[in-house]
């Protein structure tokens, strides 16, 4: 038995389960610990066989610190990792899973709304800092003309990013600013956009705002997970992702609350809520078709008083499994068992182990190199600003360079210095 967010229309009950230092849940002492039942980032391994799903975003286009915007992280026993969209905020819950940013790769957007890909930029800089020193791999839809597809968005990312990246070549290893996008007909049914090391994906599409939207459903191991992102209810998702053994999708804030909560008039509300998005309701009706070993709602703001109309409103057309998501919710989903607990994450954390070393950064790409990776743009300090320098601070800055090389055991020249010339 596990403990589930909500277990059919029945209570979950709480048995006691052998806990990771094989502690038993029911075991009462002054003294000894007790199981837990929290997800604790880089304390678990993961079986061979196992799939673990993570939401890093459950919220909607408005900031707040309890919920990032739509983001779910799938690790396998294979090593693979997978990004379902990227929404603003989730780059920190991502970075709160303690995972080296060289395994975090591999990101497919189910559509451009900036609540479903705007932290794409943190990822492109951050992971490139923290260790990715290959591209960051993209997945995504075309839309109805070039500039409304992916290959469109990442390049305009990739542009807005000019300064930053004519700032780091030559002072620090930057081989991971690049990007490489895969973007794949919108129109596609249920077809393959992703088929690597025993892992296949698949998009169909999905009915939101305008044409281009699309839903993703990953096979890995006879297990499935499926990936909404933003839809009115569809004909294709009822069809692929059936019995699939976790499907997220979305799930809006009910139309009562987008009124009094979010200001939307009446009119506005009513479109948006239950024309653009999914009504919780209609949610239901889709969980009914679909029938998932673990349906998964998100993209409402969980709340004490918005959880229970959303709950009450789903259980009139669904009485299966059910979670409703919120960020850091863990879901370990094997042949046997879907195990659904919290992550307890630690929020001053620093970048995690890299997968493989950082190179020292080499000053004589700032040359052609540089030109070359930005269009022309010609990188560096003017005569100007760099007669700006004060040398009142020489002397310390010094001391810190010859402090390193005693340390460490190796020169490390002044700047400007000759080679060997410590001083
Ligand atoms: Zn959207
Ligand atoms: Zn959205």
């Amino acid at each position: 038995m596990v403990v589930v967010a909500v277990a059919g229309l029945a209570i979950g009950y709480l048995v006691g389960r052998a806990g990771d230092g094989g502690v038993d849940a029911q075991e009462v002492s002054p003294t000894k610990a007790r199981a837990r039942d929290f997800y604790v980032p880089n304390s678990e391994d993961l079986a061979a066989d196992e799939m673990r799903v993570i939401a890093c975003g459950t919220g909607m286009p408005t900031p707040r610190p309890a919920q990032a915007a739509a983001c779910f992280l799938v690790e396998l026993g294979n090593g693979d990792k997978f990004i379902f969209d990227m929404g603003d905020g989730s780059v920190e819950r991502l970075w709160a899973l303690e995972i080296p940013p060289a395994y975090l790769d591999k990101v497919f957007i189910g559509h451009l709304h900036g609540d479903h890909f705007g932290d794409l930029g943190s990822m492109f800089v951050a992971g490139a800092l923290g260790g990715r020193h290959g591209p960051l791999r993209i997945w995504g839809p075309s839309g109805q003309a070039p500039e409304l597809g992916t290959a469109y968005a990442v390049q305009m990312m990739e542009n807005m990013f000019t300064w930053d990246i004519a700032g780091r070549i030559g002072q620090t290893d930057t081989r991971g600013f690049h990007t490489k996008v895969t973007e794949f007909d919108y129109k596609l049914e249920n077809q393959v956009v992703y088929q690597e090391n025993g892992v296949t994906i698949r998009a169909w599409p999905a009915i939101h705002a305008i044409d281009g939207p699309v839903s993703y459903g990953l096979e890995w191991k006879g297990l499935k997970f499926v990936f909404g992102s933003d839809t009115f209810p569809n004909k294709w998702f009822n069809k692929y992702a059936r019995n699939a053994d976790l499907a997220v999708h979305e799930c809006f804030v009910t139309v009562p609350d987008f009124i009094s909560k979010w200001r939307a008039t009446p009119e506005a509300a009513l479109q948006v809520a239950t024309q653009i998005h999914t009504a919780p309701e209609a949610f239901g009706k889709v969980m009914s078709e679909v029938r998932p070993r673990m349906a998964v709602a998100y993209h409402f703001f969980k709340d004490f008083d918005t959880t229970g109309p959303i709950l009450e409103r789903i259980r009139k057309t669904y009485d299966g499994p059910l979670s409703l998501a919120e960020d850091l919710m863990v879901w370990n989903v094997t042949k046997d068992e879907i195990r659904v607990r919290m992550a307890l994450v630690e929020e001053h954390v620093w970048n995690p182990p890299m997968a493989d070393p950082a190179i020292p950064p080499d000053p004589s790409e700032m040359g052609p190199f540089a030109e070359d990776r930005l269009g022309g743009v010609v990188p560096g300090y003017s005569d100007f600003i760099v007669s700006g320098r004060w040398e009142g601070v020489e002397d310390v800055l010094r001391e810190i360079y010859r402090e390193a090389s005693e340390a460490l055991g190796r020169e490390f020249p002044y700047p400007g210095d000759d080679e060997g010339d410590g001083d």
